[in-house]
């Protein structure tokens, strides 16, 4: 049965004339005959049966009722699946009535809904009841490769290919691998452990950049709070980076306040995100949380905090320098007639 658009002169007696796309339809048998070769191979080696069978556009994939399945088993059924394939076994095709199937001992008996069935038959390997397009000898399907399998509600779903589309597969494989084999100049098979070690590299290596970013804002503090005259007994320290992220300038300013018991940080970066931190040593009495939100609420950003610390992210660059300068002034009096 083919659907097709309707048009108005296509009447019940038109003599129409079809064509078989053959890639395709060569495509969809080794598909096909490669999934009865399969689900056979697991019901033989495992007594695992096939209760799904999907044909997609790129992969196909069945269904298998188990509990679990592993890597091994998966290989082995590839395996003798391909070895029916390489015995070029003859597949027939014949019809039988539903009464006589039942005695033939068929992999799956499809519901009962017609007198006539039409059979499978690879020989002495595989007889099951079946309405699609197959091969006619298992040679034809060329091989099958398996790939992916994942837990499903009811199983297991095994992934695979066979014929044009295992050698498609198999070099879109290679070729993804060796472009990741020359990134790391080496060859395909030592990819994973050149990924390992790359993995271990950054990781030690992320290490070492916050120890040092640790040690570069406790220098850099000491330096600040050394070169900054006291006002009354404290520090206010106010600084616009270029090229400091949030992040740097929130740990300097945790620096500042910690190093000195009476250190007031406002800080701003320029770049890559626009942001302020605002904070004081532990007990003074000024509130970061209040003039950072007065601040942000002038350009237009977002932010908020506690009495002693707070940051916030500003749209643009522009502004920043100027607005931290206000803070810093209205802080200043703040500080004269608090000390
Ligand atoms: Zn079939």
């Amino acid at each position: 049965m083919h659907y097709v658009e309707a048009t108005k002169d296509f009447k019940p007696g038109t003599r129409v004339h079809g064509l078989i796309d053959a890639a395709r339809r060569r495509d969809h048998m080794q598909q096909h005959s490669g999934q009865h070769v399969l689900s056979a191979a697991f019901v033989r080696l495992f007594n695992m049966p096939t209760v799904s069978f999907h044909m997609g556009d790129d992969y196909c994939s069945i269904d298998l009722d188990t509990p679990t399945i592993t890597n091994e088993q998966v290989e082995q059924a590839e395996r003798f699946a391909n070895e029916i394939i390489l015995e070029n076994r003859p597949v027939d095709v014949r019809y039988v009535r539903r009464d006589e199937a039942g005695k033939l001992g068929l992999r799956k008996l499809p519901p009962a809904d017609r007198d006539e069935l039409r059979l499978i038959d690879i020989r002495d390997f595989d007889l099951t009841a079946c309405g699609g397009t197959h091969v006619r000898q298992t040679g034809q399907i060329g091989c099958i490769l398996l790939r992916k399998t994942e837990r499903v509600r009811q199983g297991w779903r095994v992934e695979f290919v066979a014929g044009q589309r295992a050698v498609a597969t198999a070099r879109s494989d290679f070729t993804t691998l060796t472009e990741a084999a020359a990134l790391f100049s080496a060859h395909i098979y030592d990819v994973p452990l050149h990924v390992r070690k790359s993995l271990d590299e950054i990781r030690s290596l992320r290490k070492l950049r916050e120890q040092s970013l640790e040690e570069l804002a406790a220098a850099q503090a000491a330096m600040m709070l050394a070169e900054t005259p006291e006002i009354k007994g404290r520090k206010l320290i106010v600084r616009t980076f270029a090229d400091r992220d949030l992040n740097y300038i929130k740990l300097l300013a945790q620096k500042l306040t910690r190093i000195s018991s009476n250190a007031v940080a406002l800080l701003a970066t320029t770049s890559p995100q626009p942001s302020l931190v605002f904070a004081e040593s532990a007990g003074l009495p000024f509130d970061m949380g209040a003039l950072l939100k007065e601040t942000m609420a002038k350009l237009g950003g977002r932010g908020g905090g506690s009495k002693d610390m707070a940051q916030g992210g500003a749209p643009t660059g522009d502004g920043l320098d100027a607005a931290l300068q206000e803070a810093a002034q209205k802080l200043s009096s703040d500080l004269e007639k608090t000390a």
